[in-house]
């Protein structure tokens, strides 16, 4: 450890990070002539995958910076004053590189000597400095904060306007239907031209990206809504709300638009799909969007209308630390044991949009360090991991060829993107029999019937049986608003008691159901995991060895749950018991449970 700084030895020492991980990066510091804490700190955060917080959590222990964390949704009124008062003394152009480097000017912690206290995620950061040099304040104390913090401030005290909406609301509504009606004939390329010179629609789509951001949306959707009308709704925690309409324009006018600022879209091509790409910087964010455009019908004859869903792809919510997923105590032990070994199969089956993509992110962060070889196959690619190696499928590399490449790429640890066919299974399998951890998704309801899926696709069940750690089914669930959520009203006791809730748990008062209030959609507020976790023991092993012409599923079960593995619905049961969520979500969730 000869050659460690100080700080890297204090990460070791402390059991922060491992010290190989520790001592390379130190290497490549020095090797860019850099020698500080912050530099190593900063490294590891880039190129070795470590949560910011960790680093900078261990860098503000190592020089005695104190901590503070608020959650600004708790503030209260006076409180939020004091604070925007502050920075309304600080120049326009400091805050913004406050910001942008995740330093907050909180409040004035002794008001004789008006000393400010500034929070920053990396207390070491330069540009603090620029606040006594730049301001009133010319005494500061610098404290360390979760990046959370900071950013929910940033959020609640100092949003960031939606420019585009702003100038959207100041044009009105501008007349723009450009369906003269004289003919009938459809719209011709000039006038289209003519259409996307007008500001009005490049801020409604600009507009609609950021908003989608800012309010934490999954999905854009843009549909025609008929000659002249256009529905753009966002979908939130899972559901479809309506967040504008626009009267008055033609809907393929904003098709235009859209794929105009688009990257890989024919604008001139309105008869087939179309895959296409667009990124921001939004909030000093870089934010990816897939954008996919198909053609559909509708009873205006004359006319081509295309529907627009557009995925909104935020790095930042990837979660990279496992146990932030929140599984259920014996679900996450045994998922944690089942990707802390060198080699097996680790599935994760679920409907689209359960969170699969998100469970899998995580658990390939667990495991990432820069000692393996981590190669990702997925079409599309979602997210860039920060230490893997994911190939790129395209049109000379369709996802069979570099399902197979793989095999001959030296990997430690794979991630195919889904097991669609006896292909990709055989692959899978051969991978886990070879010495491969590999993460893989695939379509089912539950977890005994994703064993039942992969004998189908022809995979004999001993192969089955030894090659997979666990099958984990999950769904997304909405999580009540802790705000306004009330005791269950008695009418729907009945069929709490039918899943299996006590009449004394419902007595107590601690079982809720959605409200609505103004912090919240509909009496929900985010959503949680719920989980069937199938752990591969070595009794689940034998019973599928055994299995003549046929999975049990339900065998399968048994044993299983002898082991203590929840159902999906006892598992939506438990996180009702746990307040977070209610009778109609989970029932909703696992209705053919
Ligand atoms: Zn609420």
């Amino acid at each position: 450890m000869s050659n460690l700084t100080k700080y890297a030895k204090y990460l070791v020492e402390k059991g922060y990070l491992e010290h190989d991980m520790v001592e390379s990066a130190n290497q490549k510091m020095l090797e860019f002539g850099e020698n500080s804490a912050g530099a190593l700190a900063r490294l590891l955060e880039s190129d070795f995958a470590v949560p910011h917080d960790k680093v900078f959590e261990a860098l503000a222990k190592h020089y005695a910076f104190p901590q503070h964390d608020v959650d600004a949704e708790l503030l209260e009124h006076k409180q939020l004053e004091a604070c925007k008062d502050i920075l309304n003394k600080i120049p326009e152009d400091l805050k913004k590189k406050l910001f942008f480097h995740k330093i907050f000017p909180y409040m004035i912690i002794n008001t004789d000597r008006e000393v400010l206290q500034v929070l920053a995620s990396d207390p070491t950061d330069k540009v603090i400095q620029e606040i006594p040099e730049q301001t009133q304040y010319k005494r500061i104390e610098i404290y360390w904060s979760h990046l959370k913090t900071i950013e929910s401030l940033i959020a609640k005290i100092a949003p960031q306007k939606n420019e585009f909406l702003a100038l959207l609301e100041e044009a009105g509504q501008v007349l723009t239907d450009i369906d003269d009606g004289s003919s009938g004939m459809e719209l011709n390329e000039a006038a289209l031209d003519d259409e996307i010179n007008k500001s009005l629609l490049v801020n409604l789509f600009e507009g609609a990206l950021i908003e989608a951001v800012h309010k934490d949306a999954s999905d854009i959707h843009i549909i025609p809504g008929g000659r002249s009308t256009i529905d753009i709704y966002i979908r939130v925690d899972g559901k479809l709300q309506l967040w504008h309409r626009q009267e008055g324009t033609a809907p393929e006018a904003l098709s235009a638009v859209v794929k105009d600022r688009s990257i890989g879209v024919d604008r001139f091509e309105r008869d087939t799909a179309q895959d296409g790409f667009a990124q921001r910087l939004i909030d000093d964010h870089l934010i990816r969007f897939r954008i996919s455009i198909i053609p559909i019908v509708s009873s205006e004859y004359d006319r081509r209308f295309e529907s627009i869903v557009i995925r909104v792809i935020d790095d930042r919510k990837v979660i990279t630390d496992f146990r932030k997923l929140g599984f259920q105590t014996q679900a996450e032990q045994e998922f944690i044991k089942s990707i802390s070994t060198s080699k097996g199969i680790i599935i994760v089956t679920g409907p689209t949009g359960s969170g699969k993509s998100t469970t899998l992110m995580a658990a390939l962060h667990h495991v990432i360090n820069p000692t393996v070889n981590v190669l990702t196959c997925e079409d599309p690619v979602e997210y860039v991991i920060r230490g893997a190696r994911q190939l790129k499928i395209g049109h000379k590399m369709s996802f069979d060829l570099a399902i197979r490449s793989i095999l001959r790429h030296d990997p430690d640890i794979v991630m195919v993107g889904e097991i669609r066919d006896k292909i990709t299974a055989d692959i899978a399998v051969k991978l886990a029999n070879t010495g491969h951890l590999t993460f893989s998704t695939l379509h089912t309801n539950d977890a005994p019937s994703a064993v039942t899926r992969l004998y189908k696709m022809g995979i004999e069940t001993f192969l089955l049986a030894y090659s997979i750690n666990i099958i984990i089914a999950q769904r997304l669930v909405r999580k009540l608003c802790q705000k306004c959520r009330r005791p269950l009203a008695k009418e729907h006791w009945p069929a709490a008691l039918a899943i299996g809730l006590t009449e004394e748990e419902l007595q107590s008062g601690t079982i809720f159901e959605p409200v609505g209030c103004n912090k919240c959609h509909e009496g929900y507020k985010g959503r949680v995991n719920i989980a069937e976790a199938l752990f591969f023991y070595p009794e689940v092993r034998n019973e599928i060895v055994k299995s003549v012409n046929d999975i049990d599923e339900e065998r399968i079960r048994a044993i299983a749950e002898k082991k203590g593995m929840l159902s999906m619905r006892r598992s939506g049961v438990e996180r009702m018991r746990e307040g977070l969520t209610d009778l109609t979500e989970v029932l909703y969730a696992t209705a053919e449970d």
